[in-house]
């Protein structure tokens, strides 16, 4: 299965930036993902390019115009059905559990990057956009945010990391955060390897992992501690 992905932006050379190196590049390269980018300025009419305007109700800044964004969306939406996804610090917030479920979306993935003060409501409304937020903090636009959700989604795509199995035991897989992780040299600046970690004993080093977890969980994300001790289900996955 390929993920359809489709970014519309005022800033198309940003992509693929970053998903363009490593795993995910080379996922693009063999197609288990595809990337478009779809340039909202084409849309602009007038000779100086303008898709933007000053906001209603008065304020600084500017909004992006929903009759460019909606000759945008036409565009793109045209080719078929898609999952329509608004980048914007008002919406539901990205996490793990998201990430699977677009990971494993049935229908082409559409972002839509805000820049400004963000994008006329009726356009949104128009066009059943979902809102979707990285996180509690305002970004200049809606690219990165973009690119950042794509990091998650990817590599939960089957075929595109080498080892699926690491997937299981990574932060909020469980509903906890990861056990620390060691590597060569056994010794280094007179700091050693937890002894459990090389004795071979594959039971007590999952115990012993389990345990670490546990306690980095409760002592960092007592919100997700909560959940896990309660036995609720992991929102997460
Ligand atoms: N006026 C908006 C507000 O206060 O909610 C912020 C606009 S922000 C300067 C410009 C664009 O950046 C937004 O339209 C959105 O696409 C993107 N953006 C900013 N913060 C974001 C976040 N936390 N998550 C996703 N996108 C964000």
């Amino acid at each position: 299965m390929t993920l359809d992905v489709t970014v519309l932006t005022l800033f198309p050379e940003m992509f693929p930036g970053a998903l363009g190196h490593s795993i995910l590049g080379t996922a693009l390269d063999k197609k288990l993902w595809t990337l478009n980018t779809v340039d909202i300025r084409t849309f602009a009419e007038d000779k100086h390019k303008t898709v933007d305007d000053t906001c209603f109700g008065g304020g600084p800044g500017m909004v992006l115009r929903p009759d460019i964004v909606d000759k945008a969306l036409t565009a793109v939406m045209e080719r078929g059905k898609a999952r329509l996804l608004h980048l914007t610090p008002r919406g539901r917030v990205f996490n793990q559990g998201m990430a699977q479920e677009l990971a494993a979306s049935p229908l082409p993935l559409v972002f839509m990057c805000g820049r400004y003060e963000g994008i006329d409501q009726r356009v949104l409304e128009a066009w059943d956009a979902e809102d979707v937020s990285l996180g509690d903090f305002v970004l200049t636009g809606g690219e990165v945010a973009t690119m950042t959700m794509l990091e998650a989604i990817v590599r939960l795509i089957p075929g595109v990391l080498g080892d699926e199995t690491s997937l299981e035991e990574e932060s909020f897989a469980q509903g906890l955060l990861e056990y620390p992780q060691y590597t060569r040299p056994r010794e280094w600046h007179g700091r050693e390897v937890p002894e459990i970690l090389l004795s071979g004993h594959h039971k007590n080093i999952a115990a012993w992992r389990q345990k670490e977890a546990e306690a980095i969980t409760q002592e960092r994300r007592p919100d997700l501690w909560d959940r896990y001790s309660n036995k609720q289900p992991n929102p997460l996955t």
